[in-house]
């Protein structure tokens, strides 16, 4: 029996009825298009923001436009720099360069793979306006002393929430401690939708106002433009599975974490190195990431074995081909660049079954030569 790094089709299953009618509805009432006024896609809005304790939670396409809409509603854009980490999806930096701003890397923490925070203030400069922090993997940014330094430094903070709906720092929710938040609803996400989607939340009326415009081509009224936006709407689809798989949340990242749990015991005794919990993170997995040596040989023991694995991230940032103009070396981001050998991300989805993760520990231990 294969084993996928995230079992889409069970989650499916196990909450068929509700889906299934869900969609239904949509489509007998045609509510297909989402703003202005779908009620399923500001249903949603209002469920997540409460979900989250914010203000306003402001539906979009995907993540990615989420973090470029943003951006633009503070108006960052050409000569502003913008701290990102250097151990991220590309997503993160692409919706800085889109505005005309440029992302300056930030290494990553040896431990949390997350945006080092002790590195920040060495890449800051005059021009420094934002701060993007990525919650990886599930697990927050140290945020009490981001914040401080942002603070000092009067930069906005965004933080990328596209892998930690409903993570927890020191008890706050992840998405409600900077200045605004993004979220990516793609469908292998903690919350995911049947295609691409993408959300923003905060407590700022101006910026949320802002942004619903920019995402809905600038619009005030009908053929009423205040501005040049673009077309990045949620569909009234994915806003009515949003709102079903929103409810069960709360349980599958429990099950995120007992899975966790499990892996963490299997795997004791075997030679690699666990994914840490900062003591200030409730962390949510939405990747279990270990680091291994000869991870080549390992990722063919499981794949042999019928396991996925996966690897997040092959390459950071500074390292792409896209960013190779900048002639970063790897000595300026000398933990994101060792992590870049070692780093395998494990199945793990809230459906995953015990008895897979014993025989997911079994082949590890063999591939992996035992600790002398
Ligand atoms: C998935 C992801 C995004 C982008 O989300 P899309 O919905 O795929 O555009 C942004 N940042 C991070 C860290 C992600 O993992």
């Amino acid at each position: 029996m294969s084993v996928p790094l995230v079992d889409l089709k069970a989650n499916y299953r196990s909450i068929k009825n509700e889906i299934d009618a869900a969609i239904q509805a949509v489509i007998e009432e045609a509510a297909f298009i989402g703003l202005p006024a779908n009620s399923y896609v500001r249903m949603f809005e209002e469920e997540f923001a409460r979900f989250l304790g914010v203000r306003h939670c402001m539906a979009c396409a995907n993540g990615t436009d989420a973090i470029e809409i943003l951006l633009r509603a503070y108006g960052i854009g050409p000569g502003d720099e913008v701290l990102v980490p250097a151990n991220t999806w590309i997503s993160t930096a692409e919706a800085v360069s889109a505005n005309g701003a440029l992302p300056v890397f930030v290494d990553s923490h040896p431990d949390y793979y997350t945006m080092d925070v002790e590195r920040i203030a060495e890449r800051a400069s005059e021009r420094t306006r934002a701060i993007i922090p990525v919650h990886l993997y599930g697990q927050t940014v140290d945020m009490d002393p981001l914040l401080a330094l942002a603070r000092e430094r009067n930069w906005t903070v965004i933080e990328d929430c596209a892998q930690a709906h409903g993570a927890l720092y020191r008890g706050r929710m992840a998405g409600t401690m900077g200045h605004a938040a993004t979220f990516s609803f793609f469908p292998g996400k903690n919350l995911g939708a049947f295609g691409d989607a993408g959300g923003m939340a905060t407590n700022d009326d101006t910026i949320a106002e802002k942004a619903r415009m920019i995402a809905n081509h600038g619009r005030l009224g009908k053929f009423d433009h205040g501005l040049e936006g673009r077309n990045s709407r949620m569909d009234g689809i994915q806003a009515a599975i949003l709102s079903v798989k929103l409810k069960h949340l709360p349980a599958w990242t429990d099950l995120r974490r007992q899975k966790a749990a499990l892996y963490d015991a299997r795997l004791a005794d075997v030679d690699l190195k666990l994914p840490a919990r900062a003591d200030y993170a409730r962390h949510v997995f939405h990747l279990y990431v270990v680091q291994v040596a000869e991870r080549d040989r390992v990722i063919a023991s499981l794949q042999e074995n019928g396991i996925a694995t996966g690897v997040h991230y092959p390459v950071a940032l500074p390292f792409l081909q896209a960013y190779r103009v900048r002639g970063f070396r790897p000595d300026e981001y000398p933990v994101s660049y060792a992590a870049m050998t070692g780093l395998l991300s494990l199945p793990i989805y809230p459906e995953l079954d015990e008895a897979v993760i014993d025989r997911i520990a079994r082949v590890m231990g063999r591939a992996i030569p035992v600790r002398s």
